[in-house]
């Protein structure tokens, strides 16, 4: 058994370093970080300035403030011996052989025999780095690869040697999985692992092909992007973020170490123009710029997204390339079109998908844990075998066969059939043995799309189901377009909590998509307002207060678990559930007031409820009132679900889990935690501060004005917030109910529906996703 991790030091305060080291105290425990000691004063200013960089980095690494202060800083020199109170030790210095080795022979005189080590490496075998190592090093030794950026990417791949003790990296990788949030797939000990190995192969394969099929950057980027199930950056966008001048070091070492045979050779070819590019600082976004840049105009304040010609060189404003509907969402169908994008689909994902084929079981088990790096490491919908499977694996040899090429073995044994299906509701893979093996259930983690393929749905609609997730709970699922919210959601939340009440002990509310949920369908609002039908829009308004207030004061507990955007209304169904579990990425916030709005569903009411019982909020409505009013009045959301926490959407007994995949599971379990002795909550009382505390907030709105801060849309939407959270036109500070509250925000909330200003705002961000200042 492995000492429970208390303490992790991590050596080399670079991109990696530093990264993982963040994601370490993101987990809450303490991280030293070392890098070599500099000349002067300050011996560790290359891991402080590290720190200091991270705290002003975009994305950020730290998911709070709070969690930098568990950074402790130190050099080579004077700390390593600090290391020997860690139990795991992370290396994350410059990709040299003969630079790691050295390090790991004074790492093995300090460390004690019970601290793990592990190298970030990206491309050095485990064996390589462990040439002329002590016994007790290879014992205590692996490869953890991170991916960049560690707080974001949820991959993360481990090598183990033939001496690795086990049962030492299980408690490292337990680490890595719960408190890391990151998704371990084993890989075998060979070049670049799993994701790198086929990803680097597909880049330059598709730089190859853009080029010589003559299509543009955008053209390419299109095709290989969104229709293939992968991000929007395609092939260039991609290679922009990673930085032009990382891919020749890591093509040089993938091509020192792989067999003469590989087929990844044959995508080693220099490019003339990247290497000029790399020259002349065009390194990608880090750089002046790279396949794309934002040029400024002559204006210097327009912004133009332009794209470097491939054979000319120059920078010409990108044409956003648009595909044949049909193509766009068939990927069969795109890569068996004969147009000039079907070919170039077909040449660069064929010939990967190939290729990915070809390496099992050399660098993976299984095609379960290709699917997963390439899913989790590069973020495409489908890894391989599973884009594959959608296209039908026997079409794609025989087309593969018909040009000459080799058909991999495993392509030529799943013959008819694919590499997934579902026997008697399980999900089982296509093993390199020739048969067919279930997926592993992994202990703590319930996905609801194994549970959608066992079970009938219990009710629910085209927007939102409800499950039966075992053990005497269900779950609710929404989804609609981004989750949006609407009457017909309404319905199923509120037969939803007719059928938990009747025939379960809790209810979850949780689904599998990228947002939670992106708050009330605007869409439907704008439509209904174009009619003037103020009544029918007045009664959503009531009959989601109505729904949310059953679900609140349901005979049961009720647990809302999102991951991503949970904004507006969807963060007033967080706010009405007895427990949170967040996953640790949710950006939540009422933001109602971007669309000219106010939380009209409850938030209000319980954004107040929650502040006025944070402790050390100072006594008397004020305090409480102005600080929901600067929330919800700057539409402010979290960038964590720390700073939700900070923010009081989740109070102290909610609970953040960070891996994505154990996010159900741990909901389940905190709703059956609840079950015993369940009472409802007490209905609230809210003390407003009337007319004193609306001349207030007014005074800071009108200050606001005229700094230039606030629209003078805004000054209205602000002052309706402020009239409602101050009690409407009441005089005095009175006590109301939950109910004179809910009339105050459906009043404000009709109030403002009605103003043109509020209908544009609405409208536009309909139409472009962003907020119109007006
Ligand atoms: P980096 O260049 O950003 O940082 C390397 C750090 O190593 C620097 O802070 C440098 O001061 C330090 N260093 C240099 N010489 C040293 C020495 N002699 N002793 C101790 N420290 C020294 O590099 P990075 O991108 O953070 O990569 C670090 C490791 O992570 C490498 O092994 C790399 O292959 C791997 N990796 C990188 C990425 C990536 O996307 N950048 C992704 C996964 C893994």
């Amino acid at each position: 058994m492995s000492a429970p991790i208390q303490k992790v030091c991590v050596i080399g305060a670079g991109v990696m370093g530093a990264g993982i080291a963040a994601q370490v105290a993101n987990a809450g425990v303490p991280v030293l970080l070392l890098d070599i000691a500099k000349e002067g004063e300050d011996r560790s200013a290359i891991a402080r300035g590290a720190v200091a960089r991270m705290l002003k980095t975009e994305p950020a690494p730290f998911m709070s403030r709070d969690a930098a202060k568990l950074v402790e800083v130190g050099n080579l020199d004077d700390d390593l011996e600090k290391a020997a109170e860690c139990q795991w030790v992370v290396e994350a210095v410059i990709e040299r052989l003969d630079i790691k080795q050295a390090l790991y022979a004074r790492l093995d005189k300090v460390c004690g025999p019970a601290t793990a080590i592990s190298s970030n490496t990206s491309t050095i075998r485990l064996a390589s780095l462990l040439d002329g190592a002590s016994e007790q090093f290879r014992r205590r030794f692996a490869i953890t690869h991170f991916f960049n950026p560690p707080r974001y990417m949820r991959l993360l791949e481990l090598v183990t040697g033939p001496n690795t003790d086990t049962a030492m990296f299980d408690g490292v990788v337990d680490f890595i999985d719960r408190r890391m949030g990151k998704t371990v797939v084993v890989t075998h000990d060979t070049p670049g692992f799993i994701a790198n190995r086929i990803g680097t192969y597909w880049l330059q394969h598709g730089v190859n092909q853009a080029v010589e099929q003559g299509l543009t950057v955008s053209e390419a980027d299109a095709v290989m992007g969104r229709p293939l199930g992968i991000p929007k950056t395609g092939i260039f966008g991609l290679l922009d973020l990673i930085g032009l001048d990382l891919m020749p070091h890591i093509a040089r070492s993938m091509t020192e170490a792989l067999p003469r045979e590989d087929a990844f050779h044959a995508t080693v070819r220099e490019q003339a123009f990247i290497r000029k590019m790399i020259a002349d600082g065009y390194t990608g976004r880090k750089g002046k710029g790279g396949f794309y840049r934002i040029n400024k105009g002559e204006s210097g304040r327009e912004k133009i997204r332009e794209s470097i010609g491939l054979v000319t060189g120059v920078y010409e404003p990108a044409q956003t390339a648009r595909l044949p509907d049909a193509l766009g969402r068939d990927p069969a169908a795109l890569m068996f079109s004969d147009s000039r994008y079907g070919q170039y689909a077909w040449r660069v994902m064929g010939d990967t998908l190939a290729y990915a084929a070809s390496l099992v079981p050399e660098i993976a088990d299984d095609v379960v844990s290709v699917d997963a790096a390439m899913r989790l490491g590069f973020n495409w919908k489908q890894g391989p075998f599973e884009l594959l499977d959608a296209i039908g694996p026997a079409r794609v040899a025989a087309r593969l066969q018909e040009e000459g090429r080799p058909v991999p073995a495993l392509l030529r044994a799943v013959g008819d059939g694919t590499f997934y299906r579902i026997e008697n509701g399980a999900r089982q893979f296509f093993g390199t043995d020739g048969a067919y093996h279930d997926i592993p259930e992994r202990d703590g983690v319930l996905s609801l799309d194994d549970i959608k393929r066992r079970t009938k749905r219990l009710a629910g609609n085209k927007q939102a189901s409800l499950w039966d997730i075992g053990e005497g709970v269900a779950c609710l699922e929404f989804h609609s377009k981004m989750n949006a919210l609407d009457d017909k959601i309404l319905a199923v939340v509120k037969e939803s909590v007719e059928i938990v009440g009747r025939d379960f002990r809790a209810l979850v509310i949780s689904n599998d998509a990228t947002n939670f949920s992106a708050g009330a369908n605007l869409g439907t609002v704008l439509f209904a307002a174009n009619i003037a039908a103020w009544g029918e829009i007045e009664k959503t308004v009531a009959e989601g207060q109505r729904v949310f207030k059953a679900m609140k004061y349901a005979p049961f507990p009720v647990v809302a678990a999102p991951a991503g955007l949970a904004l507006g209304g969807g963060c007033e169904v967080l706010l009405h559930a007895d427990s949170i579990v967040a996953h640790a990425e949710t950006y939540a916030g009422l933001v109602e007031t971007g669309v000219g709005l106010v939380p009209g569903w409850g938030g209000c009411g319980e954004m107040m409820e929650r502040l006025s019982r944070l402790p050390g909020v100072p006594k008397g409505p004020m305090p409480v009132v102005a600080s929901v009013f600067e929330t919800i009045s700057q539409a402010k959301v979290s960038k964590s679900a720390a700073e939700a926490r900070q923010m009081g959407i989740l109070r102290p007994t909610d609970s953040i889990t960070m891996n994505r995949d154990r996010l159900l599971f741990d909901a389940r379990a905190k709703a059956l935690a609840l079950v015993d002795g369940y009472a409802p909550p007490t209905k609230p009382e809210f003390r407003l501060a009337g007319a004193g505390g609306r001349t207030g907030l007014g005074l800071a709105v009108h200050d606001f004005a005229k700094r230039g801060i606030a629209t003078p849309h805004d000054v209205v939407v602000a002052g309706t917030l402020a009239e409602l959270l101050t009690g409407g036109e009441a005089d005095a500070i009175d006590v109301v109910s939950e109910e004179d509250m809910l009339a105050l925000e459906r009043r404000a909330f009709m109030r403002l529906i009605r103003t043109g200003p509020t209908l544009q705002r609405i409208e536009h961000t309909l139409v472009t996703g962003k907020p119109l200042r007006n």
